[in-house]
Parts: structure tokens; C-alpha cells; sequence
């Protein structure tokens, strides 16, 4: 490493961590006046927070198994998620439907729905007869079938979450950098935390920077900084994965919800942007976490006996796939149950201004933040108790003028644009939409080939998202490697010819990034019959 630089001005936080638990600890940390600094090793977002089943949810699983309370504070958060940011928390429909002697009986998921709707503070919830059930899944596997349930949750662009944290957090005066790694803790005399050791991972260059306190938000990556202080108690990485389809395939407007007849976990078959989601797998994750998950082939045929079980007649099958997406649940465990039965509650350990915490769901990110800062507030500047208790959690101010020029700027410029178009770009920029406004014509408020992403959007987050690759635009700033056959090279011309103007890159550093692109989604995106399993793990147990 080259030689180490001291930063002058001392932040009062530093947090390591650029997934959903840092970011919203990095929100509520500007929100509470405080002077934070965030660093991630590689993209804001780039670990599970952009890699989970983008669902805002409560949790019906955790009723089931008892914590009332874990899905009561999951509910509350997603009621104040929807209302606070509209346009990328959205409502979302589910159907259950119910089998005679296979998954759980119409009087358990009466008595689990009413007691999620009393959460909820409204019936959120409805039964649906047999006829009902057919007329809204079309296909759907009809031996046996009973009846089903509806009812409502939300979904989230989970790196959008992110990213709109983040940005929302610098735009209040916070500090926060990608492509930067904590190598190590700083301690003083006393063993209190001093400061944190940094490496610019795009210059080798090393950064010592004063802090009385870190936030350890490294998901599966947590005991890297600060090992379980709990004896037997480690963090078991846990793969989650999904199918991409294209949405043509079977339109639904809603998720479907499903037993596995293998191992009777749920699975969800969800339409998100344009595209079908077909997921999850639960299996321990036994290579090296630093490295990009990808599914396997145990985990994919897996999904598909699911998917052929519930749609018996839908004409799909692996060769429909046009990508995929792993992620890795940070999960604490003592490891003597199977993985899907593991607790997902997270866990915040304290140590002279270290704090870690980890585990949990993107759901809770906010009541994460609120415990690690609470945790923290010793060593905080100015700390009394009642700075950082649990109070009611506002919105960060609405920038109202800024915020009213950006809204009439976007009429002007994109008058075809949907009401939904406009709430989904608030939604996720919030008032930097009028940034995108400034540097967009009207031509890019348009949508790139099938998805509801726009051209504004990809400009926008070139010029102004610290975009440090290809990769990094495609995956996490908008998603359409995800959404488009082949991660979108079919397009990358017009992708070149619009966005390099943004980026200060010359056409050489293009064919670099375009084919380390190439690489990252071939390894860990593609659809799996399009690659070799470069994990090369041992075969999964279902
Ligand atoms: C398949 C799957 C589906 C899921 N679905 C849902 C869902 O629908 N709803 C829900 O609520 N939850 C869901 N979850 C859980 C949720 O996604 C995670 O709990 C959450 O994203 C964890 O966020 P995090 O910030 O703690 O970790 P991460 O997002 O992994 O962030 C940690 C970051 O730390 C960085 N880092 C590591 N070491 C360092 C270092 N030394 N210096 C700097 N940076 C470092 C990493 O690069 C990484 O970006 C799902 C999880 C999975 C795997």
C-alpha cells in the first residue's frame, strides 16, 4: 500500500458500510446534525442491498414462528416507508393459494392475516374462493386447490433505497465515498476509538481518519472488523438467489406465494419493472463473500421445480431466463438449525466507539440505524439520552422551494411522462430530479427498449452518482442489466453514445469498462445456462 495520509477535519462518525443498514444509520446520523462520513470497498449497494427480493414487508414468517414484535415493528416500518417515499416504496398485492394437505390451512392464514392487518391499523386482507383464485392466477396448479389469500405488502428498488439515502444524507452535509475500504481501527491510549484506517481502492492510497466512533455496518463482512464478541456466535453467510424473466411470459400484477413441495419453504414468484422474479433459495454460502454470488445450478433447477409445481401449465423453462442475481444474508447464528429456520433478527455489539451492527432486514434499515446510533451516543459530540432515543421518525426535510422548481422543470421537459413516471423519479431522486432536469432534453425522458427506466436516468446518475464503472451504472444507479436480455449489451452503442458525454471517460477507457462489464455479468448475472458455475461449490442440499 502507498504511504498513509492523515485527514485534517475530524468527523464525529465514520461509517464503514454502503448497503442499507450503513446508509440509513448515515441518513439519521446527518438528520440528527451530526457530521458523518461513510466509506464502502466497493459501490454503494453493491453487497446484498441490491441483491435481496425487494420486498418492504412484515414478514408473515416471523408470526409464524412467534416474534410478535420483530413483525409488528417490520409492519410499522413499511405503513411509514410508503408514505415517506412514495414512487420507490410501493404497495404490492399477494396471493396465497391454499392446497388441501400441502401448506398451511385457511385457519392459520385467517388468524396470521388479521392479526398483520390489526398491525397495519386497517383490513388488509382477503379471501379468495376457488373461481376467485383461477380468475387471478391463470395457471395456477389446480389439484387440489381450495381457496387463496390476498393481501398487501410493498416493494422497494432496494439499491435505489440506498443510493437515495445516501444522497439525501450528502445533499444534508454528510460525507460519503465508494470505492473506499476500512482496513482497521485507530485506538488511543485508553482503547476507545481514535480513528480508521482507509484504502482508496482505485489508487492504493491510504487515509487515516480521526473519529471518536465507527459504525461497523458491514453485513456478512462484520466480523472483519470486530469478531464476534458471543463465544460460538458467528455470522453464517447465507445465498439467497432469483430467476429474471422476461414479464411477457405471464403478466401478473401481484406476487404469488407459494410452499416448495421440496422443502415447504415460500417462494415468490413477483413482477417487478417489466420482469418476472422467481426466488429465493436459502443455502449456506461456503466461498469467499468478497467475491460476487452468483446462483447455481442446484439453486436454479431448485426454482423451477417450484415454479412447475405452482404453474403446472405455464410454458417456461430455464432457456426463458434472461438473468440472475444472488445475495448473501448476514445472519447470526449458533448453526445448529437449517438454514432457512435461522433468526433473522440482527444483532448490535459495542466496544469503546465501535459499534457493529448487522443482520436484520432492509424492512427495519431505520430501527438498525436507531440502535447503532443509540449504542454510540457516549461517544457522540453533545450526546444526552434523549438525543437518541427511539423518538418518531420524520422524513428528512423536504427541501419544499427546491423541490417545487424540480416538479415544474420536469412538467416543462417531459410533458408525456405517466402521474406513476413522475412519483417513480421523485420517488427515487427526491428534489436532485431537477439536477437530472438541468442536463436532460426532452428526449431522454423517454423509456430505454422495454423498461420503465428512462434515459434521464442513466445520464443523471452518470453525471452525477459517483458512477465509478460500467458496472456500477448498470446494475445499481438503474437496473436494466438486470432487465434486459444479455445485461443490456445489445444496447451499449446508444448507451455509449448517450451517457459518455457524462463520464470523463475516452473511448479506450470505454472498451475497458465495456468489457469488464461483459465479465461481471457473465460471472455473477447471466442467466444460469449461460454460464459456468464459477463458484464452483459443492453441490446444494434441498
Ligand atoms: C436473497 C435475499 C433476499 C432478501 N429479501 C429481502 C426482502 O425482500 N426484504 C427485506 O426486508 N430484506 C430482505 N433481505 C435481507 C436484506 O437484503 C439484508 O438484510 C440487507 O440488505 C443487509 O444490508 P447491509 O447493509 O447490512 O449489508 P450489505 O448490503 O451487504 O452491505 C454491507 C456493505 O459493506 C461493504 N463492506 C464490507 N467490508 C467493508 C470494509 N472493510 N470497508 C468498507 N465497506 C465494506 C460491502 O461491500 C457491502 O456493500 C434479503 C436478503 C437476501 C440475501
Amino acid at each position: 500500500m502507498k504511504e498513509e495520509k492523515s485527514i485534517g477535519k475530524a468527523y464525529d462518525l465514520v461509517i464503514v458500510g454502503g448497503g442499507v443498514t450503513g446508509a440509513g444509520v448515515f441518513h439519521e446520523a446527518v438528520r440528527r446534525g451530526l457530521s458523518p462520513l461513510l466509506v464502502e470497498a466497493n459501490d454503494f449497494a453493491w453487497g446484498t442491498s441490491s441483491r435481496s427480493s425487494k420486498m418492504v414487508h412484515g414478514g408473515l414468517r416471523y408470526l409464524k414462528e412467534g416474534k410478535i414484535l420483530l413483525t409488528r415493528s417490520a409492519v410499522r416500518e413499511r405503513q411509514r416507508l410508503l408514505t415517506v417515499y412514495p414512487g420507490l416504496v410501493d404497495p404490492l398485492n399477494f396471493i396465497m393459494p391454499l392446497y388441501e394437505g400441502h401448506g398451511p390451512s385457511m385457519g392459520a392464514m385467517k388468524f396470521g392475516l388479521s392479526l398483520y392487518s390489526l398491525m397495519a391499523g386497517e383490513k388488509q386482507h382477503q379471501i379468495f374462493s376457488r373461481g376467485q383464485t383461477l380468475d387471478r392466477v391463470p395457471k395456477v396448479c389446480r389439484e387440489h386447490l381450495l381457496s387463496a389469500v390476498g393481501f398487501k405488502d410493498a416493494q422497494v428498488d432496494d439499491a435505489r433505497l440506498v443510493l437515495r439515502l445516501i444522497f439525501d444524507g450528502c445533499d444534508g452535509g454528510g460525507q460519503a465515498f465508494n470505492y473506499t475500504k476500512a482496513l482497521s481501527i485507530e485506538r488511543n491510549a485508553r482503547g476507545t476509538v481514535a480513528g480508521v484506517h482507509l484504502k482508496d481502492m482505485r489508487t492504493g492510497e491510504g487515509i487515516l481518519v480521526k473519529t471518536p466512533v465507527v459504525i461497523n455496518a458491514t453485513g456478512a463482512f462484520a466480523e472483519a472488523l470486530h469478531p464476534s464478541p458471543v463465544r460460538g456466535f458467528h455470522i453464517r453467510p447465507l445465498r439467497g438467489s432469483h430467476l429474471v424473466f422476461p414479464g411477457k411470459l405471464y403478466p401478473i400484477d401481484r406476487v404469488i406465494s407459494f410452499i416448495h413441495p421440496l422443502d415447504k419453504r415460500p417462494v415468490f414468484l413477483f413482477p417487478w419493472e417489466n420482469c418476472l422474479f422467481l426466488g429465493t433459495t436459502d443455502v449456506d454460502h461456503t466461498t469467499d463473500v468478497s467475491k460476487e454470488p452468483c446462483i447455481t445450478e442446484d439453486e436454479a433447477n431448485y426454482l423451477m421445480d417450484g415454479l412447475a409445481h405452482i404453474l403446472p401449465d405455464l410454458k417456461v423453462s430455464l432457456d426463458d431466463c434472461i438473468a440472475s442475481i444472488a445475495g448473501v444474508r448476514p445472519i447470526l447464528s449458533k448453526k445448529k438449525v437449517s438454514a432457512s429456520k435461522e433468526s433473522r433478527e440482527h444483532v448490535v455489539w459495542k466496544e469503546g466507539g465501535l459499534v457493529t451492527v448487522t443482520g436484520g432486514k432492509l424492512t427495519t434499515f431505520q430501527l438498525l440505524a436507531m440502535d447503532a446510533l443509540k449504542a454510540a451516543q457516549k461517544y457522540l459530540p453533545g450526546h444526552s439520552k434523549n438525543r437518541y432515543a427511539k423518538t418518531k421518525i420524520e422524513p428528512r426535510a423536504a427541501s419544499g422551494g427546491k423541490l417545487e422548481i424540480a416538479k415544474e422543470a420536469l412538467a416543462l421537459c417531459s410533458e408525456g411522462l405517466s402521474p406513476q413516471a413522475v412519483q417513480r423519479l421523485f420517488g427515487r431522486y427526491g428534489d436532485r430530479v431537477h439536477q437530472m432536469v438541468a442536463i436532460c432534453s426532452e428526449a431522454d425522458f423517454t423509456c430505454i427498449a422495454t423498461t420503465q427506466t428512462l434515459w434521464a436516468e442513466l445520464c443523471h446518475a452518470a453525471q452525477n452518482e459517483q458512477v465509478c464503472n460500467l458496472s456500477d451504472l448498470l446494475l445499481r444507479r438503474v437496473r436494466i442489466g438486470l432487465f434486459l436480455p444479455n445485461g443490456g449489451m445489445d444496447l451499449m452503442d446508444e448507451i455509449q453514445a448517450r451517457v459518455q458525454p457524462f463520464l470523463a471517460w475516452d473511448d479506450a477507457r470505454w472498451i475497458q469498462e465495456r468489457k469488464a462489464y461483459e465479465k461481471v455479468w457473465q460471472d455473477a448475472y447471466a442467466p444460469p445456462a449461460q454460464k459456468i458455475n464459477p463458484l464452483n461449490e459443492p453441490p446444494n442440499k434441498f
